[in-house]
């Protein structure tokens, strides 16, 4: 069957109120052309983030009715805890509000002034909170992971060469390696087994733990079933299971494979550092069997990762990723190849090759995605990261428009429209404006500045 069915049906609905390109044309020049800025009830199909954005199922709503808010020891964190270790065998769970803090205390335990932190690609908040330690954070995936157009199927590779020099040279500063599973900023690529099995090799000759930033650690197992030889017969949750007994701890967000709008966790084996998590924990989070969560949010978890490594859910979920990339690469637009397990990447400067890096070809498509069906994507690109510390600017590597999909929120009809969209836009993509900043903040402007159309 061609067709892609929804493993799901739908018992609650959220209303989308549809608008006309003349109403979104002026919402966006209200909101200074910047898509934070708009309410999000002026978008129809929004694609900012896979984060948080999640449908819960009736299973999760009803395990929400019987979460129990004791300040200690509820019931809802040792449902919570033994449905993380059917998965990951880790001796130590800790809950937090969101993936974020989990990693600031494993940092801030872990790492340190002078130290260096080795990952695969390090996602923006794991960077921020290895660099706040005054630590270091190393990138090391493997070359083919900063080609856009490689087709490399586990793009999300550690380079494990550059992994063992690092560490023959320089064992003392490294206190722990991580892997980004799949790499979220090389875009959602997939990590093999192979690779996995390689690092935990090297880890081992060296001495040094191996954490694995695990967000969306089942998209990751889904690809390797299908993608990585001696996989096909086994089950998703054998896979996940064989994925984490290499390593001695996780940081996750909840808010994406585990199919809930808010959560996290810290998982590790190390009872020494579990101790000091605690602590911590209490300082920063709440009581160990709480973290910043209340009682239903553990049990909302505890369903959603029995959920998330159903394969009729996971087949459906990269079949609709990849059914959009398909029909983009049909029409001509270039997009970040494989596609990966949560988002499309569009290459808009290749795009928009008369809208100079410094005009912003990913915002101008962003506004423009908008203005034409009121989709709301996320510039990755010169807007995001061109500016520098000393307030002068350079185009980033690359000019990337994301297309993030949410979990079981919307149908394949919504794709068809996106793809519509799409098209019409790319009718008349040479007619597209650049974008000038008239106010930004000094950090992370791409939030709050506001931009008007060259010309
Ligand atoms: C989202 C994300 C995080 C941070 O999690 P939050 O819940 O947003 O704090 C860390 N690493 C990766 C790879 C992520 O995608």
């Amino acid at each position: 069957m061609k067709t892609i069915i929804e493993p799901f049906r739908i018992k609650s609905v959220e209303p989308i109120r549809i608008t006309t390109v003349e109403e979104r044309r002026e919402l966006v020049r209200r909101a200074g052309y910047n898509l934070f800025s708009l309410h999000s009830d002026d978008v129809m199909i929004d694609l900012l983030t896979d984060s948080g954005t999640s449908a819960m199922s009736a299973a999760q709503w009803s395990g929400i009715m019987s979460g129990d808010e004791s300040y200690a020891g509820s019931p809802s964190y040792y449902r919570f805890e033994s449905a993380v270790r059917e998965l990951m065998p880790f001796k130590h769970v800790i809950p937090t509000h969101q993936g974020r803090a989990a990693e600031k205390i494993l940092f801030t335990i872990a790492a340190g002034q002078g130290m260096k932190v080795p990952s695969n690609t390090h996602f923006d908040t794991t960077r921020a909170n290895v660099e706040m330690s005054g630590a270091e954070a190393v990138d090391l995936v493997i070359p083919e992971g900063k080609d856009p157009a490689n087709e490399h199927p586990f793009k999300g590779n550690m380079d494990t060469d550059a992994l063992d020099q690092l560490l023959k040279s320089e064992r003392d500063r490294i206190p722990i390696v991580m892997l980004t599973i799949t790499n979220n900023t090389g875009g959602g690529q997939p990590v093999s087994m192979e690779n996995i099995r390689a690092v935990r090799t090297v880890c081992d000759r060296h001495a040094v733990p191996l954490f694995f930033d695990a967000c969306r650690f089942a998209e990751n197992a889904y690809f390797i079933k299908t993608r990585e030889k001696g996989y096909a017969e086994k089950s998703v949750k054998e896979i996940v299971q064989e994925l984490f007994s290499y390593a001695d701890g996780m940081t996750m967000s909840a808010k994406k494979d585990a199919l809930v709008n808010i959560g996290g966790w810290l998982a590790l084996n190390d009872d020494t550092w579990a101790e000091q998590a605690r602590n911590m924990l209490i300082l920063t989070e709440g009581f160990p069997t709480y973290g910043g969560l209340a009682g239903r949010d553990l049990d909302a978890i505890a369903v959603g990762l029995r959920e998330i490594v159903e394969e009729d859910y996971l087949r459906y979920r990269i079949a609709s990723m990849q059914y959009l990339g398909k029909a983009l690469t049909n029409m001509g637009v270039p997009i970040v190849k494989p596609v990966g397990g949560h988002a499309v990447y569009i290459d808009a400067r290749s795009l928009l090759p008369h809208i100079p890096p410094l005009q912003y070809p990913g915002q101008s498509l962003a506004v423009g995605l908008y203005e034409e069906g009121g989709i709301r994507a996320c510039e990755i690109g010169t807007v995001m990261f061109g500016r520098r510390p000393d307030g002068t600017e350079e185009p980033a590597a690359l000019d990337l428009v994301r297309l993030a999909v949410p979990r079981r929120v919307y149908t394949q009809s919504h794709v068809d429209y996106v793809i519509e969209c799409i098209e019409n836009l790319y009718r008349r993509k040479d007619a597209l404006p650049g974008y000038r900043i008239v106010e930004q903040p000094r950090f992370l402007r791409h939030f709050t500045a506001r931009f008007e159309p060259i010309g």
